[in-house]
């Protein structure tokens, strides 16, 4: 039998990188892992646990505390969701507080290298394919395949406007937007492992795809 491929799919936030990177993985038969939850369930840890007296994030007092933070996925009716120290945080890791600080969060060298082996030990075995901002670049720069994801900022914030609403959020689309270009700017402009697209990576634009089109013309590269 043929070795699985690894593939890393990068981008800008809301172009959609997980909810198709997890239907490749059903097609394909591939582990997913969306690495931006890890770092998402890190800020959520830090909100918990590292405020100082104003309520602002210590970092500090979070990498004091790496070490005690496990993070795991675990299947919760096929579908793996996140646990943090035992406890199931896949809702909470979407608030809109935790959209706010990950990125300042992600910008912390020590917490990229925690989580750096977790995300490669994943990959190990091969018939993964995983989506971030950094996975074709730093994380797993052997992939098979890579794809850096892009969409106009406006379609992006439509989306994510969207899926907020459903999920019961109340917000509006200009807060939405705005959240997502600061994260973009810090993202890109970081010094650890910045956002950018890898120079043998191909360029997904889907402003004018949906989904489905989306998934088709990624695999139409891959088989
Ligand atoms: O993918 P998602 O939007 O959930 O990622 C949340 C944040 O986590 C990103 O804005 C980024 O700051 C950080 N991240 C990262 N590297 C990754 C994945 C996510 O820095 N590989």
């Amino acid at each position: 039998m043929t070795k699985k491929p690894v593939i890393a799919i990068d981008g800008f936030s809301s172009t959609g990188k997980s909810s198709i990177s997890k239907v490749i993985a059903k097609t394909l038969g591939l582990i997913h892992l969306d690495t931006g939850a890890l770092y998402r369930g890190i800020t959520f840890f830090a909100l918990q646990n590292c405020l100082d007296e104003n309520q602002k994030l210590d970092f500090k007092k979070l990498m004091q505390n790496l070490p005690i933070i496990k993070l795991e996925f675990q299947n919760v009716d096929g579908e793996l969701q996140l646990f943090l120290n035992g406890q199931n945080i896949n809702k909470e890791i979407r608030f809109p507080q935790v959209s706010d600080n990950v990125s300042q969060v992600a910008k912390e060298a020590e917490v990229r290298n925690f989580l750096l082996e977790t995300q490669r030990n994943i990959a190990k075995q091969g018939g993964v394919i995983m989506d971030g901002r950094d996975i074709g670049t730093v994380v797993l720069p052997n992939a098979d395949y890579k794809f850096f994801m892009t969409a106009s900022p406006d379609e992006r914030a439509k989306r994510r406007f969207v899926e907020l609403q459903t999920a019961g959020e109340k917000t509006d689309i200009e807060t939405v937007k705005q959240n997502l270009n600061t994260r973009d700017k810090i993202d890109s402009e970081r010094e650890v492992s910045p956002l950018k697209q890898a120079d043998d990576a191909i360029l997904i634009d889907n402003t004018n795809l949906n989904k489905e089109q989306t998934i088709n013309l990624i695999m139409s590269y891959i088989i």
